[in-house]
């Protein structure tokens, strides 16, 4: 986690509008402190499937729940820090990719060459659209590094791919296997929670997620941490020290 690299991004693939914040919301506000320029890409903006509290009103219309979804997702990106957004409004329940928005992602790529990536997991039995995601950011990754899309130049080289904590890890086949200190902007992610009237039913989940992490944290490390946010690695870290 060195402030001194070239690539100082960092790229977030959310299938839904909201998913980043529970999921990564800590990870962004830390970078985003350190300065770091922040993208984040919402394949949809949960418009079906998970805003149930809109659709209580029964007046309610898909392109008004899709302009409040993102007027909220904004909103929370504010509050971490996101520098820019891209909404692909691609649906979901289900979420279907095509080749136009892969072309979009890897521009997307090319253009912000990230240091790291988040995305979903692999694998969740509950929800189909979060590994069509993963799918889709790994394959706009690999497009991307390819030297005969816009020349050796615009390729990219391989940035870190992290899965985010899904909902019910067992379920998933997710493992921790890094788990990011994000005590100092515990508060920040609290309050872009707060921004999410629309799951107000997840803010106190996604506390005990932070905080059962963070116990975690501190039991494998030194560190006095109080909340963590955990990753899955997909690639193995290339590195020249054990610590
Ligand atoms: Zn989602």
């Amino acid at each position: 986690m060195s402030t001194t690299r070239l690539s100082s991004t960092g790229l977030v693939v959310s299938a839904h509008s909201a998913d980043f914040i529970w999921r990564a919301g800590g990870a962004i506000a830390l970078y985003s402190k350190r300065g770091w320029r922040i993208t984040v890409v919402c394949l949809s903006y949960g418009e079906r499937g998970e805003s149930q509290k809109l659709w209580k009103d029964s007046s309610m219309t898909l392109d008004r729940v899709k302009a409040a979804r993102r007027a909220e997702a904004e909103k929370a990106g504010q509050v971490l820090g996101v520098n820019e957004f891209g909404f692909f409004d691609l649906g979901d329940y289900p979420l279907r990719t095509n080749l136009e928005a892969l072309e979009r992602l890897a521009d997307i790529y090319q253009s912000l060459r990230p240091a790291w990536v988040l995305t979903h997991s692999h694998e969740d039995p509950y929800n189909f659209d979060h590994p069509e995601a993963t799918r889709f950011a790994q394959e706009a990754r690999v497009v991307a590094q390819a030297h005969g899309r816009r020349g050796a130049a615009a390729a990219i080289g391989a940035p870190p791919v992290f899965l985010f904590e899904p909902h019910q890890p067992e379920q998933c086949n997710w493992k921790p296997q890094l788990i990011l200190d994000i005590t100092e902007v515990w508060d920040i992610k609290r309050k872009a929670f707060e921004q999410m009237d629309a799951q107000e039913h997840l803010w106190e989940y996604y506390t005990r997620v932070a905080l059962q992490r963070g116990a975690q944290g501190a039991r494998n490390s030194e560190r006095k941490m109080t909340h963590g946010e955990a990753y899955q690695r997909v690639f193995p870290t290339v590195t020249e020290n054990f610590q």
